[in-house]
């Protein structure tokens, strides 16, 4: 029997994570296709039903939905449970486990910006979606002592902020409101400045002007592709890098839960080139194209 794997976002047309599992079930030899579901919110409960059956290996959770499939699934693995998101879904029998792969993804990308450097304690986050609690784990386990969290609504910010409170208690993880002039004195505190919202997805649009960004940063964009946001950053100075590292390495962790063998890491890393380089576009990094723009949760949460 062909087994499934399906990614469940809105959008997800043209997904990079199709093209990079795709090619990694088919170097190892195991009988998988990986498909694309487009589904609403008000879809989501049926989606998940649906990959209770036999022939699904799992599923991949991606914007807008990764805090919305918790209370779904049947039990959460500990980085699920300390983000409350899920992009990974594995399943026993007809019981669902939710993961959030996007933890180790992120810690990936992070050490290999932060390259030979010691690892600095002081960030800056721009967003507080899914993506941001998966970095918010990833920076308090790697050590950071300071962490700022600025987000178009506060209250999201204040939300993640409560969320991780009890594990953040020997350090200092604060909301601040979204203002420019606030998050350019905060740069000027901070080593590390990564960009979690979706704002550049779409448009050639970057979250904060270019003139506040100061010269030395280690800088990261979840969005794998060059950025207003990082063309800026390098422009002022800073080391960048987009958010392929991040994908691949959320990628093979989840292909593991899936298969239980380790991820063909290089013939996933060529899937995403190439994939990259024919214009392909993901839901983890890109929109889908015209009805980005035009669905109603893109248009609401921007990040497609
Ligand atoms: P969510 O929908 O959960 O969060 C979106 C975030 O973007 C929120 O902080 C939201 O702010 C902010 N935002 C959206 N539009 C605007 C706007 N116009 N002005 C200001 N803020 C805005 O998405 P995710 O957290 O899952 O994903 C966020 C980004 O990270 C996406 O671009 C996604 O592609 C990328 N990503 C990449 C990964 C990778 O492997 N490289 C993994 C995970 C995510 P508010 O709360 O105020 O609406």
């Amino acid at each position: 029997m062909t087994r499934r794997i399906v990614l469940i976002g809105h959008p997800v047309a043209h997904s990079l994570s199709g093209a990079m599992q795709q090619a990694a079930f088919d170097a190892v030899g195991i009988d998988a296709t990986y498909e694309l579901w487009d589904r609403t919110s008000m879809q989501i409960a049926d989606a998940i039903a649906e990959v209770r059956g036999d022939d699904f290996l799992g599923a991949n959770v991606t914007i807008p939905h990764k805090e919305r499939v918790v209370p779904l699934i049947d039990r959460s693995t500990e980085d699920a449970v300390a983000t409350g998101a899920v992009n990974t879904i594995t399943r026993e029998g007809r019981r669902l486990i939710g993961h959030n792969t996007d933890v180790p993804g992120f810690e990936a990308a992070l050490d290999k910006l932060v390259g030979r450097q010691k690892m600095p304690r002081q960030a800056v986050l721009l967003g507080a979606g899914g993506g941001a609690r998966a970095v918010v784990h990833g920076l308090i386990r790697g050590g950071f002592q300071r962490i700022v969290v600025f987000n178009r609504h506060l209250h999201r910010a204040e939300g993640l902020v409560r969320h991780f409170a009890k594990g953040a208690a020997h350090m200092e993880l604060r909301a601040m409101p979204w203002h420019d002039s606030i998050i350019e004195s905060e740069l000027t505190r901070t080593k590390v400045l990564i960009n979690a919202t979706s704002i550049g997805l779409l448009g050639d649009v970057s979250p904060i002007p270019a003139e506040i960004i100061p010269p030395g940063l280690l800088v990261l964009d979840l969005i794998y592709k060059r950025t207003r946001f990082l063309r800026d950053a390098e422009a002022a100075g800073c080391t960048v890098m987009d958010g392929e590292t991040m994908l691949l390495h959320q990628g093979a962790a989840s292909f593991t839960l899936w298969t239980g063998q380790p991820a063909p890491l290089e013939v996933m890393a060529a899937a995403l080139a190439q994939a990259r380089a024919g214009g392909l576009r993901s839901a983890e990094g890109e929109p889908a194209g015209e009805e980005a723009a035009t669905s109603e949760e893109a248009a609401t949460s921007t990040a497609g």
